[in-house]
């Protein structure tokens, strides 16, 4: 976590919002300040966030929605115990590996303890009712806000309308009458608002979760299944390349320079390296233990993805990626046959 620093409370009420860096939680930081309440933001970082489109449109949401709103922001990164939450979710998952009624419980007991620290009257959220069918329905809310420990004090202005209203809503501190009542998935009335108050002309949704798409999530669940001491550092390379699961052990193939070069960034030093010798193709990862049968396989594999036109073919290999000095030969692995190792 960044150092923090401890604000020191003005005589403005002050609210800590949960920031994704989408449009819900643009608005629901707009509706507060425009009734004239101190907003700091906080944002969770995982590997699994994918931020492409915002990319896309060359600024992160983050920076470009909350520059014009003057929010200060921090940032807390999703530790190795978010891993457990993943192997074990009580309230299970999505239609992926995506456990999100447990991720809001974690990510609001975190922002509960930094609410203490920094002096935060309240936490809010830009969650919509019923907007995404298993984690937003009103039920799941309540679980949400039950296990967090913010039953009755943590504002979603979105939806405040529908639902009961908090303590800070009953004491008068926040006006009810200013809050929002939306639900479901269309972001009409959030888009109307951002571009009256001139934050932005058209919505580009953030790249969202890893762990809502179906093959990240199968080998994530492979990861956890053959890692007994998981860490959140051995997740960036489940984003790059082909990945095969033979004997017990994992092997990565490039897809292209950028993946090739990302995997030998990130590779642990103690895998193995590929190439394939005089011909441009992918670099393949070794994980974990590689006796001959596994070389093998993956020298095949290495082949298969590289630009040899012969059937046979040189693959080199080592432990450091400017000196591969072993060398095998092999003939290309079969499309039919190297499908079943595929995640
Ligand atoms: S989509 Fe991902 S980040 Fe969002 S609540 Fe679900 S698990 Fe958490």
């Amino acid at each position: 976590m960044q150092e923090l620093i401890k604000l020191h409370k003005k005589s403005k009420l002050l609210g800590l919002g949960l920031i994704s860096g989408g449009l819900d939680s643009l608005i629901a930081s707009l509706i507060l300040k425009l009734q004239d309440i101190e907003v700091v933001g906080l944002n969770f970082k995982s590997p699994f966030c994918i931020c492409d489109k915002a990319l896309k449109n060359s600024e992160c949401g983050l920076n470009l929605y909350f520059e014009k709103l003057g929010i200060n922001l921090f940032f807390i990164q999703k530790g190795d115990d978010y891993l457990d939450i993943i192997s074990n979710p009580k309230y299970g998952f999505g239609k992926n590996l995506n456990p999100c009624i447990d991720c809001r419980i974690y990510i609001l007991k975190k922002a509960k303890e930094f609410a203490e620290r920094i002096n935060a009257d309240f936490i809010f959220t830009g969650e919509v009712l019923n907007q995404r069918p298993k984690s937003q329905n009103l039920k799941a809310l309540k679980i949400i806000d039950k296990e967090s420990t913010l039953e009755g004090s943590l504002l979603r202005p979105l939806s405040a309308l529908l639902l009961n209203p908090t303590i800070m809503e009953k004491k008068g501190l926040i006006d009810r009458s200013k809050l929002l009542g939306i639900k479901g998935r269309s972001r009409k009335i959030q888009l109307e608002l951002a571009k009256k108050h001139g934050l932005l002309k058209e919505y580009f949704a953030c790249g969202g979760c890893l762990l809502t798409d179906t093959r990240f999530s199968n080998r994530m669940r492979d990861y956890l299944k053959f890692n007994k001491n998981p860490t959140m550092n051995d997740i960036n390379i489940l984003k790059y390349g082909r990945h095969f699961r033979f004997n017990n052990s994992k092997i990565i193939v490039g897809r292209n320079e950028f993946e090739n070069n990302m995997l030998i960034q990130i590779k642990n030093a103690n895998n193995l390296i590929m190439e394939a010798k005089d011909v441009s193709g992918p670099v393949t990862i070794i994980q974990e233990k590689f006796d001959e049968n596994i070389i093998n396989f993956a020298a095949k594999l290495t082949l298969r993805y590289s630009d040899a036109e012969k059937p046979y073919g040189q693959i080199i290999y080592g432990n450091n990626p400017k000196e591969l000095d072993k060398m095998i030969i092999v003939k290309k692995i079969s499309d039919e046959y190297l499908k079943s190792f595929i995640l």
